[in-house]
């Protein structure tokens, strides 16, 4: 499939890898994403992630928060389901009793020390596939021996700041992909370097994105991309297909919602809101 270095990715990529829905589909054909994250004053991150895994296509969405996003959560998603943790306003201990399809973890769950050793423990003994967003990528950061537990082709998408946490800083461009290329080898994870020419990174090979605006430059949207690859992982594409799509996606959202939103006027919520546009544009 894709075996070239340097890839630029477009709609006639993305349409070799699209899977129409069949008729006789039900949601249980389209996986059961879970998405953990959020802390006392930061629950958004999770509301805006777990509403973009649905409206990308996920056929059943689990959230995992503290307690004290509970109400909101319920009435802000209906269509969402809530578990919490045992902590009030942070994450202190990561169970729950339901096997999801895929995991997207870290959008505002703060990096308190309870909530490290929680990922460490989960971590552990975890089997599902994993997206690592955020404060997800900040605890890896504090502790590089938790690379080692991931599972093979875990995703991890940093802003630059979190990507300078993760690998330290870099010289020029060329350095820093020369550095992420060789984290991503040797955990054999795939890294979605955020930005304006958002570059995922598998291995040796580079997958440029041409999607995308200045509208994104808002909080939240980066927790809306978590959720649209986590909901495309959960419909069963492969990790880096997921990566690769729901980038071109979610920019390709923000590019038709320019439409309606100046780039000062875009948030996060449109985002969500333009997916289902740019799936229709795909044909
Ligand atoms: P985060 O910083 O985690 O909220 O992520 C921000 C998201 O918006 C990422 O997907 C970035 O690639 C995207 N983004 C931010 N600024 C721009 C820009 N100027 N042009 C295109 N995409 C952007
Ligand atoms: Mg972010």
């Amino acid at each position: 499939q894709i075996n070239t270095q340097a890839n630029l990715i477009g709609k006639h990529e993305v349409l070799t890898w699209y899977k129409p829905r069949e008729k006789f589909s039900h949601k249980g054909s389209f996986g059961h994403a879970l998405l953990i994250g959020g802390s006392y004053g930061k629950i958004g991150a999770v509301n805006l992630a777990s509403h973009a895994a649905l409206s990308s296509g996920a056929g059943l969405v689990t959230a995992y928060m503290p307690k004290c996003g509970y109400l909101l959560l319920q009435s802000a998603l209906p269509e969402v389901m809530v578990l919490t943790d045992e902590g009030e306003n942070c994450i202190t201990n990561i169970k729950f009793d339901i096997t999801p399809t895929i995991i997207g973890l870290g959008m505002g769950m703060g990096t308190h020390e309870t909530s490290l050793k929680a990922f460490e423990s989960f971590l552990n003994s975890n089997k599902a596939p994993l997206i690592i967003d955020a404060d997800g990528i900040n605890l890896l950061s504090k502790n590089n021996d938790l690379l080692e537990l991931l599972p093979k082709q875990t995703i991890l998408t940093p802003h630059p700041k979190e990507l300078e946490r993760l690998i330290g800083g870099w010289k020029d461009d060329f350095d820093k992909l020369k550095k992420v290329s060789a984290l991503s080898k040797k955990y054999d994870i795939i890294i979605v370097i955020k930005g304006a020419n958002t570059i995922t990174v598998y291995r040796e090979n580079y997958y440029v994105n041409s999607t995308g605006n200045p509208g994104l430059a808002t909080a939240g949207t980066g927790d809306v991309l978590t959720g649209v690859i986590t909901g495309l992982r959960a419909q069963g594409y492969d990790a880096l297909i997921a990566a690769i799509f729901g980038v071109y996606l979610h920019g390709k959202s923000a590019d038709l919602q320019v439409e309606n939103y100046a780039y000062q006027s875009m948030l996060a919520r449109h985002v969500i809101e333009g997916l289902g546009l740019a799936y229709l544009d795909l044909f």
